[in-house]
């Protein structure tokens, strides 16, 4: 894809005037716009948002088409993107969708990364990600309150209020897992995170994700040991390479309480080799992707066995969703699933509520839009103790990148809740202009992902791929304004299928409408699934508020 190199720099409008004909069209290309804004992508000259290469067009002659066509498309009329390409225009009605997203899908046998790769070669498909090619990626934020939440959980399993005096290690500080440091020093504690990137430590210490960084281990090892012993909480970013870093620490006996990882360890070739330099990744990786895929999984098996060597020695060791552990078996370590996912361990009992991450994002462009709708989530549930106090927390920490957004964690029962509050809101004037609601495909009901959103299922139906098409489906009935199918996001090609949803709340009388029914349907169907697969929380939470489940 290096012939796409193209160094504009987009920023999407900001406002209450549109050039599109419909708020459904102007949101969809003002927030393809944002995910590719310098301060929201990773790498933006290469339309490469986060995760690896999760690309939000497939070149940018296929960009500039989808604006145009964005700027053209009736109020009644529905575009279709086959992966980051726009394809079609066709008449629908105004309850449509106004874009429809198939990104990366491919047939069960066909679907591995050398064949996705050649596809990719010929110019015919791209990496959608999760949020990079459905258009909601709201920068590393995204992923702060889940991975804040997934750390609060460690603390709790732990049998702790929180990190205070502990002391994690972790990988990779890109798109996603720069949340990692924040995360824990909101919990209190001490971390140390190793990325081979030193402008990828820089960005986060930048945006405040991170408080420093440093070349040298020694210097780090010493700064976060001291952090710990004083239950102080510090984040400290180290250079260097996982897979020599983790180990090393193992053998100087450092006293790691927690570990885990978010390098691009679902795509080898995102995930840096021992003895390759970051200077010549990209041309190895060209040059022979098989030889750098294999020298990739021996890493990672040296990377993955130093974990479950912690693990053996004491350590709380999870998974962080990005297939490390599949990589590293194919690399030759047999132990390498002796630890559990993040989903199994900390996050299913939210899934069966349908709770899961809810975000937005101004189109005013306005942060005091956002800090509104702070205000009136908080109001709308008031017990919700933790809530309250991440609401506090991301007002006070988080640096907005691109339009102003928040995410929070609703379940099913209260998205709708927002979604109508902020729709009056928009109404009344009381914000400047509309707001898009989404979430990310790590959802409840959205994904099927063996290795991570639906690891360990109760009645093991983890690879079953029924439930996200059943998402995207109802969502496409239900009124949002655009909707995707995606394949091989978070774990890579060939471990996931998962959908998306985005709906506008522009004010109008229809915009409640579909806002009510999208909000309570879509995470309906996350409590759906739980549900289905025996789940006894879940069925207690679709009888308790109402769901309709035929065979319960
Ligand atoms: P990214 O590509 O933006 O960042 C990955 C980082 O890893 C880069 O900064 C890179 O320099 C670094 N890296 C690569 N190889 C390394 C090595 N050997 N040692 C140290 N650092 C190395 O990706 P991202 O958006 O941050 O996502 C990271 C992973 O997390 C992906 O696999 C993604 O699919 C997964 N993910 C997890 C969740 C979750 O909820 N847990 C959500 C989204 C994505």
């Amino acid at each position: 894809m290096t012939e796409n190199v193209d160094r504009r720099s987009i920023r999407a409008a900001r406002g209450p005037e549109r050039t599109a004909k419909s708020w459904g069209a102007e949101a969809a290309k003002r927030m393809l716009m944002n995910n590719l804004d310098a301060e929201v992508a990773e790498h933006p000259e290469d339309l490469v948002v986060y995760g690896g290469t999760g690309r939000a067009a497939r070149s940018w002659e296929a960009y500039d088409a989808i604006v145009r066509t964005l700027d053209e498309l009736e109020p009644d009329e529905t575009l279709l993107v086959q992966s980051g390409k726009p394809v079609g225009v066709f008449r629908t009605h105004e309850w449509a969708p106004r874009v429809l997203i198939a990104n990366s899908n491919l047939v069960g046998d066909w679907a591995t990364w050398p064949e996705f790769r050649r596809l990719e070669e010929l110019g015919l498909m791209m990496y959608g990600q999760m949020t990079a090619g459905s258009w909601i990626y709201i920068g590393t934020q995204g992923i702060l309150q889940g991975t804040y939440e997934t750390f609060a959980a460690v603390a709790r399993s732990l049998g702790r209020e929180s990190l205070r005096g502990t002391l994690t290690l972790t990988g990779g500080a890109g798109g996603m897992g720069g949340a990692q440091p924040l995360a824990v020093t909101m919990n209190d504690g001490a971390v140390l995170i190793v990325d081979v990137d030193e402008t990828r430590l820089a960005r986060r210490v930048d945006h405040g994700y991170l408080d420093e960084y440093t070349t040298s281990l020694d210097d780090a090892v010493a700064r976060v040991i001291a952090a710990k012993d004083a239950g102080e909480a510090l984040s400290m970013g180290v250079v260097g390479n996982a897979a020599e870093v983790f180990p090393e620490l193992l053998r100087r006996g450092v006293p790691i309480d927690i570990v885990t990882d978010q390098t691009s360890a679902h795509d080898p070739l995102a995930y840096l080799p021992i003895g390759i330099s970051v200077a010549d990744w990209k041309a190895e990786a060209e040059r022979d992707p098989e030889v750098f895929t294999r020298r990739s999984r021996e890493s990672m098996a040296a990377h993955v066995a130093a974990m479950v060597a912690f693990q053996d020695g004491g350590a709380a060791v999870f998974d962080y969703g990005n297939s490390i552990r599949a990589e590293a078996k194919l690399g030759g370590f047999e132990r390498a699933f002796a630890f559990p996912g993040f989903v199994p361990a900390y996050i299913r009992p939210q899934f069966e509520e349908g709770r899961g991450p809810f975000r937005w994002a101004a189109l005013s462009g306005d942060p005091e839009d956002i800090y509104k709708t702070d205000r009136a989530i908080a109001e709308l549930f008031p017990e919700d103790a933790a809530l309250h106090r991440w609401l506090a927390k991301a007002g006070e920490k988080v640096h907005f990148e691109g339009l102003p957004a928040r995410i929070c964690w609703l379940g099913y029962k209260e998205r709708h809740l927002a979604g109508l509050k902020f729709n009056e809101m928009v109404a009344s004037g009381e914000l400047k202009a509309p707001i898009v609601i989404g979430r990310d495909h790590l959802d409840s009901g959205s994904v099927a992902s063996p290795y991570r959103e639906t690891e360990a299922m109760k009645d093991g139906s983890d690879a079953i791929a029924d439930w996200p098409l059943l998402n995207a489906l109802l969502n496409t009935a239900s009124g949002a304004s655009w909707v995707s199918l995606h394949h091989g996001g978070g774990v890579g090609i060939g471990r996931s299928i998962h959908a998306g949803q985005v709906t506008v709340a522009d004010g109008t009388a229809l915009a409640a409408e579909k806002l009510e029914r999208v909000l309570t349907n879509d995470p309906g169907t996350g409590v759906m699934r739980h549900v289905d697969a025996g789940y006894e929380h879940a069925r207690d939470i679709a009888r308790e508020r109402g769901l309709k489940v035929p065979m319960l």
